[in-house]
Formats: structure tokens, sequence, C-alpha cells
């Protein structure tokens, strides 16, 4: 069995799988970096949970799905807030340390559009020590094999099963080809295809290009969300947790302007609108020029006090004083919104399990549809851990079922590993880090919280242009020892196949939902489009559908914060 990724998805899976096949199947887990520089250990704020007396499973579900514009399926979501709980407390069990309030009881605090405090937080270090505690905890098995740094290049699906996956050795470029019954792909976001992002250099949607050209289709991809407050120039995050313990957005004329956008939530309301209300203050030319000439508004974390800034907001006080020379105790900082998160990916049902035989999905680049539209703070972590924990057991009941392997081609092995070694040390008339830029740029000129027609095809244009591009490019770079600008143009290649699937998605969807605004279809339309995109890879390019939305209990209603 492989996992393909160690964030805290692929972690939570290895753990899963372990434990459920009493280690009788043998498990490699697989990072293009070092097991613990995987993009999870960056959260500070926290994972949602239902924990006290005061919340219950039908709120969460019910703030879930009005956060995702109703676009969620709202079987997953109730089930997915059932199962947040015993995950946490699941954590807390293996060793994880959970803040705690004086009582000793677990401490909850408050996130944006969820109605009750129910986000429970590690410090200001929440990823960390999650992904801490998965380690740790997958240590104390022993049947599973480690490959950090191995770059994995392409699913191998034939007969339409899976059979085998082909990786890189980044330290010394050599092929591998490893044969297995089922991979789960847990290979997180895609943030990286923005150039304002609070992504890792990593992020680069690998896992959904890879689904992709395997036949796998990828669902929702034009639902992208911007995190409202990011610290600019460089994107690192001011976490909303700080707005649920006082902190304020202000414009240039000190005005509190989310009164204007979300007259009761005001500061926390959802992402999607926080981030709405930031540009359109900027566009209005209330907006603060800043750092490296960019446009902001202004955070006011004075009112969450000095005692709490010094201790459970030390990382975003240390990243105000270090990288932007601001210090919060005493002066506002500028925040604009940065491409965050991906709300869509590779469709997978309720069991993790994707169309293609022994292909299983989770953490964000799965999308099983609890974000729906917009995902709501503190959700992802328990979705990794919850997405993780049955995606293992479903691989484990799927491989214990199929012990025969699939037979496989070497022909189309050989012709992928001599078309990698071919690139090596190649001329070309682009540069690979020319090509990312542009990618970069038209992303975030016309793919971005604001998007209309024109701008969508001025995209699609670009990156057309770009694969053209792209079978011309020179690696100045000819050794095979970590060979980085190698790595930079394969992932290059992923990007631009995923960002070919999320304009095309963005520019079909007629009408504005969540996280996806179309200044010429600027209302939600549910007679047309309460329904999931479906986008498949058809003789090169991209086919869409649509599936419906599955309701329970929860009629669409308008959203107001
Ligand atoms: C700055 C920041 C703060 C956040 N804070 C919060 C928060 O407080 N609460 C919350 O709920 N959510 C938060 N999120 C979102 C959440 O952190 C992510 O959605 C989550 O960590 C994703 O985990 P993952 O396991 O799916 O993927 P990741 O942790 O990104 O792991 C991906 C793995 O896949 C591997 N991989 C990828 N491509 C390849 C390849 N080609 N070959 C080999 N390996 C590959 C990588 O090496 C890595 O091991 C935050 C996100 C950011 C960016």
């Amino acid at each position: 069995m492989l996992i393909l990724g160690t964030g805290i998805a692929g972690l939570r899976s290895a753990i899963e799988v372990l434990k459920a096949s009493n280690e009788k199947l043998s498990v490699g887990v697989i990072s293009k970096v070092h097991l613990m520089r995987s993009h999870s250990v960056a959260p500070e704020g926290g994972a949602a949970a239902v924990l006290s007396e005061n919340d219950s499973f039908e709120q969460h579900a019910y703030d879930t799905i009005k956060g995702s514009d109703f676009l969620a399926d709202q079987d997953v979501v109730e089930e997915f807030v059932r199962r947040c709980p015993e995950e946490i407390l699941q954590l807390e069990h293996w060793g994880c340390p959970w803040s705690r309030n004086e009582d000793g009881s677990i401490a909850l605090r408050l996130f944006g559009a969820h109605e009750v405090p129910r986000t429970v937080f590690a410090e200001d270090r929440t990823g960390h020590f999650l992904m801490r505690t998965l380690y740790d905890t997958l240590l104390r098995y022993q049947n599973f094999e480690r490959y950090d740094e191995f770059f994995a290049v392409s699913l191998v699906v034939e007969e339409g099963r899976f059979s085998g996956l082909l990786a890189l050795k980044r330290k010394d470029t050599s092929p591998v080809f490893f044969k297995a019954r089922a991979i789960i792909l847990a290979t997180g976001g895609l943030g990286r295809l923005w150039e304002f992002t609070t992504n890792a250099h990593t992020t680069t949607g690998d896992g959904f290009a890879m689904a992709f050209k395997a036949g796998i289709p990828l669902k929702d991809m034009e639902f992208i969300q911007w995190l409202p407050t990011c610290m600019v120039p460089h994107g690192i995050p001011a976490t909303e947790a700080l707005r649920g313990h006082g902190a304020i957005l202000l414009n240039s004329e000190g005005e509190r302007f989310m009164k204007r956008y979300a007259p009761e939530k005001m500061d926390l309301a959802a992402r999607d609108i926080i981030s709405r209300a930031i540009m359109q203050e900027i566009m209005e030319g209330r907006g603060w020029k800043s750092h490296g000439n960019m446009d902001s508004v202004l955070l006011d974390a004075r009112p969450v006090g000095e005692e709490k800034l010094l201790t459970i907001y030390r990382t975003f006080v240390e990243n105000a004083r270090d990288f932007i020379g601001i210090d919060p105790l005493t002066e506002l900082v500028p925040v604009r919104p940065a491409a965050h998160f991906s709300m869509g990916g590779i469709d997978v049902d309720i069991g993790m399990k994707t169309e293609v035989m022994g292909v299983f999905a989770a953490g964000e680049v799965a999308c099983a549809s609890i974000d729906g539209a917009n995902r709501l703070g503190s959700n992802s972590l328990p979705m990794c851990l919850v997405t993780g924990a049955i995606a293992g057991r479903s691989a484990v009941s799927y491989a214990i079922r199929k012990k025969e392997s699939v037979k496989v081609s070497k022909k189309r092995i050989f012709e992928e590993v001599d078309s990698i070694e071919k690139i090596i040390g190649k001329r070309g008339d682009f540069g690979v880090y020319s090509l990312i830029k542009r990618l970069q740029r038209t992303m975030e000129k016309n793919v971005h919280v604001f998007r209309e027609e024109k701008g969508l095809l001025e995209a699609l244009k670009t990156i057309r242009q770009l694969k053209e591009d792209y079978l011309n490019v020179g690696l100045s770079d000819s050794s095979r020892a970590f060979n980085v600008e190698l790595i930079h143009l394969l992932e290059l290649g992923f990007m631009l196949d995923v960002a070919e699937v999320i304009v095309t998605s963005a520019l079909m969807r007629r009408e504005s939902r969540g996280a996806h605004y179309r200044l010429d279809f600027p209302y939600r339309d549910d007679n047309k489009w309460l329904r999931h995109t479906i986008a498949r890879c058809r003789n090169g390019g991209v086919e869409i559908s649509y599936k419906p939305v599955r309701i329970t209990k929860w009629k669409p209603e308008e959203r107001r914060y």
C-alpha cells in the first residue's frame, strides 16, 4: 500500500492502514520533501470539533453548510462533524498537547462563521504539534518504509485499476517504480499557482494533476479560498483566531468597514465575504499603500491584549516584527487576501474512493464535498484527520479483497522515464522560472477574488501559450544530484494542467457562489447552478459536466452574517 504525502492527512492514513490491517499490509509513505517539512506543520489556528455542552453536531453541520454557500453535500458534512470530536480526542490520547482552560478542560476559541467557540488549538503551533503527534504514533508501528525526497511523477493505471507509481529519487534523479495494490493520495493543495499565497513552495497541485491525467475527475475546482488577513508583502497569515479574540479590520479612513458588508458578524464573517470586502475597499480607494507598494487594509490586533499576543499569538507577533518590521502590540498591521486553500479536488465518495479502483484520496487534495464553495476556518485540520482515517480503512478493505496485482506495461513506464531523461541538460528558449512567474501573474490578475469572462479568457489563453512554451524550456542545471530546476519544471507541468481545469471550471460557472464571484454574474442561481462541476481529461483538454448536490435537511437560503 502506498501513501503519497506525509502531511496530516497522509500520516493519519498511514496509521489507520497499519492499525486496521494489523500490520499485515506493508506501507510505503512517500514525500517530495522531508516528512516533517510537509506543509501541514504551518497551521497556527486550530481544529474545529463539537466538544462543549453549548454546541451540537446540528450546529456545526449547519455552520459548515451555510459557510459552503449550500454547495456542500449535506450527508458528507453530517458524517464529518460526527467524527471530528473522536479524532481530536484520539489525538489527545496519542499525546497532542491541546491548550487548556484553568480547570484542565480543552480550550476552545471562536473562528469566523462558527456560531460558538469550537476550535481546539495547541498554542500557536497547532499544525506542528499535530504532525509531531502523528509521526510519533506512526513510529510505534514496524511495517512501513519512509521514502522522503522522492518526487512522484505519475500514477500508473491499467485496465481501470491502479498498478503503481512512478517517482524520481531526488538524491540522484534515478527513476523508481513502486508497484502496489492501492494508493492514498494526500498531496495537499495548490496555492503556489498564485503569486501572493500563504502556501509553502511545495504546494504546487501535483496530486490534482496526476489524478486528472490518470482519468480521475476533479470536482468544484473553481472554488479557491483567499485567506483575508495576510501580511504584505509576503503573504504570512495573521490567524483568524486573532479576530475571534477582538482584533478588528480598518480601512485607510480608520473605519470598521465590515459593518457595511456583514453587520452582525463583522470581522468574524465567512472568509469569502471578508476577502471580497477587503478587495472592494481597496478598489474604491480606501486601501493602504504599504510594503512593496501593495494595497492593503489594516488589522488592529491591540484589542487582543498584550498577554494573549505574547503567549498564544507569539508567532504572529514575531512574524510581524521580523518580516515586516511592525510591532502589533503598538502598530497596525497591513493585510490583504492571499490564495490559501482549494475547496475543490479529486472527486471522492464518502469512503474516499475515486473512480479508479485502488486509488483513494484524503486531505486538501480530496473533495468529498465538505467545504462546498467556501470552507470555514479550522475545518481543514479535522477534515484531514477524518478523511485520512476513512481513506485508510477503505484502502485496507480494498487491498485485502484484491490480492492479485495488475500486469504493468513496462513500455509506457520506459517511455515516461526516457522523456524525463531527455529534459536534463536540455537547451531551450524559455527558463522555468519565467514561465512560473507568467502563470502566477495571470492567475493573480484574472483568477482572483473577483472574476469575469474577459479576464478568465485571457488567463486561459496565457495558460495554453505557456503549455506550448513549456515544450521549449531549457534547463541550466544538468546534474543529477538534487536537480531542483528539474523538479520545478515538473511541478510547473502539474500547475499548468491544474490551472487549465480551474479556469475552465470558473468560466463555465455563470453565477456567484461562495469564493467564486463573477462580476458579470453577481448573484447565486440555485435553479441552474446548485450542482458540482466535474472536470475530466479528454483528448488532452478539459471536459466539464455536472452532478447534483446532496441536500438532507437544510434548504438553500440567502446567506447573511
Ligand atoms: C499558513 C496556513 C495556515 C493554516 N491554518 C489552518 C488552521 O489553523 N486550521 C485549519 O483547519 N486549516 C489550516 N490551514 C489549512 C491546512 O493546513 C491544510 O489544508 C492541510 O495542512 C493540508 O494537509 P494535507 O495533509 O492535505 O497536505 P500537506 O500537509 O500539504 O502535505 C502534502 C504532502 O504531499 C507531498 N507531495 C506533494 N506532491 C508530491 C509529489 N509530487 N511527490 C511526492 N510527494 C508529494 C508533500 O511532500 C507533503 O508531504 C492552513 C493552511 C496554511 C497554508
